[in-house]
């Protein structure tokens, strides 16, 4: 066999779209919660891909669905409808307060949906101008036009006006600044359990709360963008099961397909069939390689024995980051849910999240940042005790060259 081209990581450089500033190493392969690299470095995944290595790398239950499907039927379009799909069907739905899934590649098609769905289902209200849709600020909802717009970071959004209008931002977790804005003419309210990419800031119970009575008063659809929070990231299988509330419409995506790409909007009987055939579509969702792999996933995951170990494991990582701080005062606040964990810098070291990555990286550990002021971790939900240990030895020494 020729082998094949070498690529470097100038490479990057040279050809790709400058939208993202990689690490200067190129990962090569994977195992459970470890990452080689070219020169076969070893790194410690705390990442887990943005929140979507559920089961780590190469995990045999994932492999065995991608494999076995690869052999059968890998497309057919969605004029005929498929096995893979039906079942992911069947285990979202009886596993979730929804009655209806529409399949998709992404978070970002996800939200789309459930935005074009709020739209539709206010149209066909016949309450008069009923599209305004209310979202929150440091919200982050995914890239298409519409979600940039939608989310509350206007560095995503402002290049590329005109935007869609009708949307209103108010303040994450202050009722009385979304209870002005919701009327009649409010379609939906889009809201992330967790904020995420803004910062890893858990909604208040009471707040989730009032805009489900909100949503309720004005008709309007209450939206949960659990794209980064579902599929057992917070410890329960949804984040919205840890707070009382349930969701008209919920989307997922990340952590369903464990790394392949996949997404889905969930939603009622009641809201489902204003999504008439033609109204919304899309090439490659609920395609049977993606269904199979997410199936075998979700199935996998949705088990009290992993669910538990999360709740485990974020007790682990919070005593080792406690600990790890109690030294050297870095962190003002570690929070989170699940293995969802933000940890805030002190005032004093405001900005340097991304400095902390790159010194993380050379000492073998692979983090993320939410913000400038946060280091976020979404590791694998089964990531074993010993690599926490050593990933935090790691971040240990990354986190001593801040103080130089
Ligand atoms: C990542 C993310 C998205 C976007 O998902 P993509 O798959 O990147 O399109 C949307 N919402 C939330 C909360 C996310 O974390």
């Amino acid at each position: 066999m020729e082998q094949p081209i070498s690529v470097t990581r100038s490479n990057f450089n040279d050809w790709m779209v400058p939208v993202f500033a990689p690490a200067n190493f190129i990962p090569v392969r994977g195992e459970g919660s470890r990452i080689w690299d070219q020169e076969n470095k070893e790194y410690i995944d705390f990442a887990g891909g943005i929140a979507v290595n559920a089961l780590g790398h190469a995990h045999p239950v994932a492999v065995n669905a991608l494999t076995e499907q690869a052999t059968k039927l890998w497309h057919v379009g969605n004029g005929y409808t498929n096995e893979p799909v039906l079942r992911l069907a069947k285990q979202l739905t009886e596993n979730t307060f929804a009655d209806k899934v529409f399949f998709c590649n992404s978070g970002a098609e996800a939200n789309e949906a459930a935005l074009k769905l709020a739209r539709k289902v206010g149209l066909d209200s016949g309450v008069a101008g009923k599209s305004g849709i209310v979202a929150f600020k440091n919200a982050f909802h995914g890239r298409t036009l519409f979600t940039v717009s939608a989310g509350g970071q206007p560095k995503y959004s402002q290049d590329f006006a005109p935007l869609p209008n009708g949307i209103n931002h108010v303040a994450f977790n202050d009722l009385e600044a979304a209870k002005a804005v919701i009327n009649e003419q409010t379609c939906a309210v889009i809201v992330e359990p967790i904020q995420g990419e803004g910062g890893v800031i858990p909604a208040d119970i009471e707040f989730l709360k009032g805009l489900r009575a909100l949503c309720d008063e004005f008709g309007a659809l209450l939206i949960f963008d659990e794209v980064q929070t579902g599929v057992g990231r917070t410890g329960a299988l949804y984040a919205y099961m840890n707070t009382g509330v349930i969701p008209d419409v919920l989307t997922t995506a990340k952590a369903l397909g464990g790394g392949f790409p996949v997404g889905a909007m969930l939603t009622t009987d009641k809201f489902a069939p204003h999504f008439s055939v033609g109204t919304h579509g899309t090439t490659y969702g609920g395609n049977p390689l993606a269904s199979a792999v997410a199936g075998a996933v979700f199935e996998f995951i949705n088990t009290p024995e992993v669910l538990e170990g999360v709740k485990h494991r974020h007790q682990y990582f919070l005593d080792a980051l406690n600990t790890l701080n109690a030294e050297h005062q870095i962190f003002e606040e570690i929070r989170g849910q699940g293995l969802l964990i933000g940890c805030v810098l002190k005032a004093e070291y405001a900005g340097k999240a991304k400095d902390i990555t790159t010194w993380a990286g050379e000492e073998g550990l692979l983090a993320l940042i939410a913000g400038p002021d946060v280091v976020r971790f979404t590791p694998s939900l089964i990531i074993p005790e010993q690599d926490i240990d050593e990933g935090i030895a790691r971040l240990k020494r990354a986190l001593a060259k801040l103080a130089k």
